[in-house]
């Protein structure tokens, strides 16, 4: 994996004892900008590795909380989004089987010191991000669902056939 502006993300897990050992990052737009995600406005995250390091494998457990900003999607005001999420990942050095059911499974090759694990990041805010990003109902922008509202109204009298009106229509109606 070659994430040379990730670096803050590596670990050097070689170097590491056999044991726990904690890690925290910071996480904003850098891991975003590297996979081209460009569908937010910012983000603002916390984010905690705990790495149990053994002979032939380690097992590493994702948490993470913060914000991410986005427009909302019925009224498009920005807000911002709590996101919360965690992900258990193993990774094994050696071909020997591990007692493992419901995490995700990795393999690197012994010879390997490093693990960057940026991409980690990435795609549990990616996976928890629901579909529908928007205020909870009551905390929407008023004045630009009136607005919406009447484009639409207008649109029925006129009895326009447009699509984009359509979808506006569509976009009141959630
Ligand atoms: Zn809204």
């Amino acid at each position: 994996m070659e994430l040379k502006k990730l670096k803050e993300f590596d670990i050097a897990f070689e170097a590491l004892q056999e044991g726990e050992h904690q890690f925290q990052f910071e996480i904003g737009r850098e891991i975003f900008d590297f996979y081209d995600y460009t569908d937010f406005n910012d983000i603002s995250a916390k984010g905690n590795l705990t790495l149990r390091k053994e002979s032939t494998y380690m097992k590493m457990n994702f948490d993470l909380h913060g914000t991410i900003g986005f427009d909302c999607d019925r009224c498009t005001a920005p807000f911002q989004l709590p996101v919360e999420c965690t992900e258990k990942v193993v990774v094994k050095f050696s071909g020997r089987d591990i007692d493992s059911k419901s995490e995700e499974i990795i393999y690197m090759s012994i010879s390997e010191s490093i693990i960057n694990v940026a991409s980690f990041f990435y795609e549990m805010i990616i996976l928890t991000l629901p579909l529908k990003r928007s205020h909870e109902s009551d905390d929407c922008d008023q004045e630009v669902l009136n607005q919406l509202e009447e484009w639409s109204v207008r649109n029925e009298e006129t009895e326009e056939i447009d699509p984009r009106w359509e979808a506006l229509k569509k976009l009141k109606q959630r």
